[in-house]
């Protein structure tokens, strides 16, 4: 399991680049909404971004719903890094691949 760690600033977020680590903007997505950005917790450096809602999914699909926390979110449901073809889900702050 790898250790979700959050960013609050989207700079040091992509200037660290830390397998795993994470930063949300709720300025974006809405009302309910917000954009989490992830650096995959595999190590390839792939950084995606899924469009997340407080404790349920946003119309858009796909899309999470997130647990609300910051040092121990959880999506729902799994999330699956096309790039290197990681999947996984976040739970209580950490990744676990399947
Ligand atoms: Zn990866």
């Amino acid at each position: 399991m790898i250790r979700a760690i959050e960013f609050p600033d989207l700079v040091e977020f992509r200037r660290r680049q830390l397998p795993g680590s994470f930063h949300i903007d709720i300025t974006q997505g809405g009302p309910k909404g917000a954009v989490f950005r992830f650096f995959c917790p595999c190590g390839c450096d792939a950084q995606s971004r899924l469009p997340i809602g407080l404790l349920e999914k946003p119309e858009t699909a796909p899309s999470w719903s997130w647990n609300g926390k910051l040092s121990e979110p959880t999506l729902d449901p799994s999330v699956h890094q096309l790039n290197c073809g990681w999947h996984g889900w976040l739970r209580d702050g950490y990744w676990e691949s399947v």
